[in-house]
């Protein structure tokens, strides 16, 4: 469902949406059967064709080659490709690098985009982001223990880091580390890095098992640790100790792009759930779709997407108009309602689906497992309902100190 449909969008989303009916969803049965890298090469001729097609990395302004959209119109490409686990990727706009490209194009000196942003663009290579440590609570990152200690003209970088998105593969991490650990303010303690993968002392220690899957390369969650890991200075981003002001900037527009996507994969399984409510035969011709109990469940899916749709979108428009800092309260208010959004509706289509919902046969056991994190990462849901009711309560002459 397509709300704001401007003249940009009536030109490229009836192409966009064709590609993913159908050139991507006809893959999904054998990327259900294997791991990534084993399709991969079927996804590099979707990705020419996206090429040709004039439609690579959408999200990018004209400037950059890409589509020069809005927030608000990017949203919603962002949603017909969030209807197959890899839209995304196909358009070279997947997290990680979609965080790293708007981070590194915002903030980075010319040699950190000359040397790592030109060939992420085209797509020849992928990158990930490195910050949060199994030692220390994610949802708390000052107490993260990586540092990067200055050596001449080189930063000399040791950690250990997990759950680092696509490491398996990647041709660099933007590393999260304290360069200025004795400033006052805690916020201003670290900063963000370029480390090449193939640099000495960087070591993916493992694809973490996540949910019963070996997930590797785009799929991956990496154990890293950092040893002695020598990157000239000349890869820090922006400033020394301004790590934490680019998370938040790279999280806001990020927010809008991951509950676009889930809306999307909203959409699918709701189709998926009504086509097997109207044709499943519950015996003497009575249909599943006639049961209440599941017309409740298609009644309450659609009202909570359409509401889900219209809370993004009206973040996306109030970061388009004010910018990211503005829509903080509304941003951290769709990352946990949408994601409950997501997976309540999920629930519902592999109820109905029965035994079948749980097999690799649809789409939707994958989605089940792998979207369970949604209310994890990005911040879990109870540090941002604990930001908006503190937000909330300041307005009523509340103490909102955290304690
Ligand atoms: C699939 C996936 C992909 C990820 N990708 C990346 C990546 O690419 N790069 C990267 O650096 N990190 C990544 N992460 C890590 C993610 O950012 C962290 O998992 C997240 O910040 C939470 O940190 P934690 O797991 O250490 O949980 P903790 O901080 O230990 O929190 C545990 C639980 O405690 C509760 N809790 C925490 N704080 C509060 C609070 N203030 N009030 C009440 N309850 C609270 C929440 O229920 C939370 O789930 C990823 C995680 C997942 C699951």
């Amino acid at each position: 469902m397509t709300i704001f449909l401007t003249p940009k969008l009536e030109t490229v989303l009836p192409k966009i949406k064709a590609i993913v009916q159908d050139q991507i969803i006809p893959l999904e049965a054998d990327f259900l059967q294997h791991n990534f890298s084993k399709v991969k090469p079927k996804l590099e001729a979707i990705r020419q064709l996206v090429k040709q097609e004039g439609l690579w990395n959408p999200h990018l302004s004209s400037a950059h080659g890409g589509l020069g959209l809005s927030l608000v119109e990017f949203g919603q490409i962002s949603e017909v490709l969030g209807h197959t686990p890899y839209g995304h990727y196909c358009f070279n706009c997947n997290a990680p690098d979609i965080g790293n490209q708007e981070l590194i194009l915002g903030n980075a000196s010319e040699h950190i985009k000359d040397t790592f942003l030109a060939p992420l663009l085209k797509g020849n290579i992928r990158s990930c982001f490195s910050m949060t440590e199994p030692e220390f609570a994610g949802s708390n990152p000052t107490e993260m223990d990586t540092s990067a200690v200055k050596d001449g003209d080189n930063y000399i970088i040791n950690g250990h880091k997990w759950f680092t998105s696509s490491a398996d593969g990647a041709s660099f991490a933007v590393v999260m580390a304290n360069t200025n650990p004795d400033a006052e303010n805690k916020y201003q303690r670290a900063s963000m890095i370029v480390v090449p993968t193939d640099t000495k002392g960087f070591e993916l220690v493992c694809n973490i098992p996540v949910m019963g899957e070996a997930n590797d390369d785009y799929f991956s969650h990496g154990e890293v640790r950092y040893t002695n890991c020598k990157v000239p200075l000349k890869n820090l981003i922006g400033i020394e100790g301004a790590g934490f002001s680019l998370a938040q900037q790279r999280l806001g527009p990020g927010r809008i792009h991951h509950c676009m996507r889930w809306i999307g994969i909203c959409e699918r399984a709701f189709d998926l759930m009504c086509k097997h409510a109207a044709s499943r035969d519950l015996g003497n011709g009575v249909k599943l779709g006639q049961k209440q109990s599941i017309q409740n469940f298609i009644a309450e899916s659609r009202a909570e997407i359409n509401a889900a749709r219209f809370m993004v979108l009206h973040t996306a428009l109030k970061i388009d108009n004010e910018g990211a800092k503005a829509a903080r309260i509304e941003i951290s208010t769709i990352k946990f309602y949408v994601a409950n959004v997501l997976q309540r509706v999920l629930d519902r289509a592999v109820q109905t689906h029965g035994a079948l919902g749980l097999t690799d046969y649809t789409v939707l056991s994958f989605w089940y497992r792998h979207e369970r994190a949604a209310r994890i990462y990005d911040g879990p849901d109870e540090v941002h309902k604990a930001a908006l009711a503190r937000q909330i309560l300041k307005g009523y002459g509340l103490n909102t100190k955290v304690v």
